[in-house]
């Protein structure tokens, strides 16, 4: 992998991904761009004790451009996008619009000695990952080379972005498709660094330690070998990845993917496990295109998803299993689940498809 880094004409940070050693990346923003006034501030629910981000300046972000005002294509025929380069193979750059932002230390005063009054600068970072430069193409569509370089793209962020001192957690995950929210159709993920652990990371670890110290086993290794031993709800089993529908899944259709090896994040998988995750990671996205004839027929399905990476946080949560979680909200052809009074109002999940019966749709969505 092969890395450049610049600036765009506002300041912000830019990364090139090159498969090949020596590409050279020299084009320059020609874009008159001010800097953004980017702030974000957390505030700490006192009821539930977790951190909600507040970046009211969020609202004058780009909703939906047509595709020839695409800011994640490459810069091309004199039209300038948010890459200067008229081609790249991945491309990660800070959003112009983040809900994390760097400065916000510099307008947002800390409030700690109020309980219920808990406010901090929400200074972290938020990173866009475009994941090809072809606008109308899909991770589904890359072949296994371009997903490695977001892999590697995806370490390298996790490890620099680790580094910033007021980062504690660092989030890598994909919406894809109008379902789920996304506002730009171009193939492309985000990278949140956040200046807290959030709640689910919190109680992943909470639950692990708790099984450690009644077991002195590590949760997800017990996990993880259950779901091997049981084919019920396995999806795919490679050398060094096992991807299952876990056992009290939420979504309609989710699987989670884990290393054989036990490890705390990205940085941590070795070269084989490397190698081997592209080919795994993309059958299954491939599978979940299956899931669902396309709504006319012609056009190739594309289900709409969230995939996240769960790793541990920069300190601590050492019991925390890097894994890779991927669910779709589509529940049948046309009918979405909606997280509707129980769900949004209690958190407590309903679902009705069985684990067990979308384990064997996805084993069944294998290739032709
Ligand atoms: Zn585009």
């Amino acid at each position: 992998m092969h890395k450049t880094a610049t600036t765009l004409a506002d300041g912000r940070e830019l990364f090139y991904y090159d498969r090949t050693a020596g590409t050279v990346r020299d084009a320059v923003d020609e874009r008159p761009l001010e800097p953004a006034a980017s702030l974000s501030e957390i505030r700490l629910d006192p009821v539930l004790g977790e951190w909600v981000t507040v970046a009211a300046h969020r609202q004058q972000r780009t909703y939906r451009p047509p595709a020839g005002e695409c800011p994640l294509c490459p810069s091309r025929d004199g039209r300038h996008s948010e890459i200067p380069a008229a081609d790249y193979e991945v491309a990660v750059f800070e959003n112009r619009f983040p809900s994390l932002a760097p400065d916000s230390a510099a307008h947002v005063a800390a409030h700690d000695d109020d309980p219920l009054r808990t406010l901090r600068p929400g200074n972290g970072r938020c990173e866009v990952v475009c994941f090809a430069p072809d606008h109308d193409a899909s991770f589904a569509d890359l072949d296994e080379p371009s997903a490695r370089l977001v892999l590697d793209a995806w370490t390298d962020r996790t490890v620099e972005l680790s580094a910033l001192p007021d980062v504690r957690q660092v989030y890598c995950f994909e919406n894809r498709g109008e379902e789920i929210g996304v506002t730009l159709a171009h193939p492309h993920g985000q990278i949140y660094a956040f200046p807290f652990v959030p709640s689910r990371t919190a109680r992943m670890i909470n639950r692990a330690e708790a099984h450690r110290a009644s077991t002195g086993r590590n949760l997800f290794e017990d996990l993880l070998a259950a779901e091997r031993a049981t084919p019920e709800r396995l999806v795919l089993q490679g050398e060094h990845w096992t991807a299952f529908v876990p056992f009290a899944a939420r979504w309609p259709y989710e699987v989670h993917l884990y290393p054989n090896r036990r490890v705390r994040d990205l940085t941590a998988l070795d070269e084989a496990e490397r190698a081997e995750f592209p080919g795994l990671y993309l059958d299954l996205l491939r599978r979940f295109d299956r899931l669902f004839p396309a709504p006319d027929g012609a056009a190739p399905n594309r289900t709409p998803y969230i995939s996240a990476w769960h790793q541990a946080p920069k300190d601590g949560g050492d019991e925390l299993a890097l894994h890779l979680e991927l669910f779709t909200i589509r529940r049948a052809p046309g009918k979405l689940k909606y997280l509707a009074g129980v769900e949004s109002g209690l958190d407590a999940f309903v679902t009705d498809v069985s684990p067990e019966a979308a384990a064997e749709r996805l084993r069944a969505a294998a290739p032709h």
